[in-house]
């Protein structure tokens, strides 16, 4: 399993710059998740990195070589699509089998290979099928399964698991999860969505624009967001970030208040206002309470709670739990104040 390095990598298509210059460390055996909104430059960098894109500047290594100018062969990763990219009239098996098979390996090691990674992926009873006799979640093994063969010093996955519905996507979701556990792979893997970033990674990097805005655990990104545009982008329902007056009793630009970071009262507290929606989760409650010169707040109560639209409710932030940004967007620590 190898290290990648991305010194200075940049992207520009035609005249413009997708990626304007980054910077990242992977580590030996890391499960690194690049989050971040549709169009932020997620697939190009995981592309350049498999050699399917050329960089327009900087270097790539891979356990300190230098694979910049090397073609997608020679890199030694395996990637896995949204779309699968099954071979529709070959079995499972075949499908499987295709890169040993490209690569000369002999029937013998072929046969052993796919099905040790059927036995990984719980697809012996499918070997004979066809793709069109399985479910999304079966092929998207198959697809996983092509690439485990290959025994790649790193996986590429780029929203592996977008085409399948959502109970589905929780199901592979534990499944990827545990396949990085038992074969210590280094992966990158590649979603739009946060809450597979927070429950699959190592370390998550928050991409915007092109540009790294913060990297770290999910709990640290979760805790201490660097950022406003991560502090909006990780956790849900999203942070209630205030402006104005409010922030400037905390001495800055924006605050940010978490929806399960409000007390609740019916008598007391620091904001009042009216509720404008309540979403009955059973395990949660959320409020959304409007309130004067502020705007509508969301508050998570854990359990049930009965509240109806209309209800008088008053809002009180935990201040240890505050965020604090800048005129930037940058947080602001406590100890630079
Ligand atoms: P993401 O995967 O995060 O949704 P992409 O990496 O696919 O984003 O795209 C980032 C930006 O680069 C988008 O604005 C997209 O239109 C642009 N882009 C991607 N590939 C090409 C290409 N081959 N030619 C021109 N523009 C491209
Ligand atoms: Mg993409």
């Amino acid at each position: 399993m190898a290290s990648i390095a991305l010194k200075n990598v940049s992207k520009s298509f035609g005249g413009s710059a997708v990626i304007p210059g980054l910077d990242l460390e992977i580590e030996r055996g890391e499960l690194i998740v690049f989050v971040g909104p549709s169009g932020c430059g997620k697939s190009t960098l995981l592309r350049l990195i498999a050699g399917l894109e050329d960089v327009t500047g900087g270097e790539l290594l891979i356990d300190g070589r230098d694979v910049t100018r090397l073609p997608p062969a020679w890199r030694g990763l395996s990637m896995v699509f949204q779309s699968y990219a099954l071979y529709p009239h070959m079995s499972v098996r075949d499908n499987i089998a295709f890169p040993l098979k490209m690569a000369g390996r002999d029937k013998e090691t072929i046969q052993r290979k796919v099905e040790d990674a059927a036995r990984v992926l719980n697809l012996q009873d499918y070997l004979d099928r066809k793709p069109r006799e399985l479910s999304g979640g079966q092929r998207q093994r198959v697809a996983i399964g092509r690439a485990i063969v290959r025994e790649p010093v790193a996986f590429l996955f780029d929203e592996p698991l977008s085409n399948l519905d959502a109970a589905l996507r929780v199901n592979m979701r534990m499944e990827i999860a545990q396949l990085h556990r038992q074969l210590g792979a280094t992966m990158i893997y590649v979603t739009h969505d946060q809450v597979e970033a927070m429950t699959l990674a190592d370390r998550i990097v928050v991409l915007n624009a092109g540009r790294v805005e913060q990297v770290g655990s999910p709990l640290q990104l979760y805790r201490k967001p660097a950022t406003l545009f991560v502090a909006g982008f990780i956790g849900s329902p999203r942070m209630n970030l205030l402006g104005g007056a409010e922030a400037s009793k905390y001495g800055a630009t924006t605050i940010g208040i978490r929806p399960e970071n409000l007390s609740l009262s019916t008598t007391q507290g620091t904001w009042r206002g009216n509720v404008s929606l309540a979403e009955h989760l059973g395990s949660d409650t959320f409020v959304y309470v409007d309130v004067d010169g502020i705007g509508t707040i969301t508050a998570r109560s854990a359990g049930e709670l009965n509240v109806s639209p209309g209800d008088a409710l008053w809002l009180t932030p935990d201040e240890t739990c505050l965020h604090r940004f800048d005129a930037h967007g940058r947080a602001i620590n406590p100890q630079d104040s």
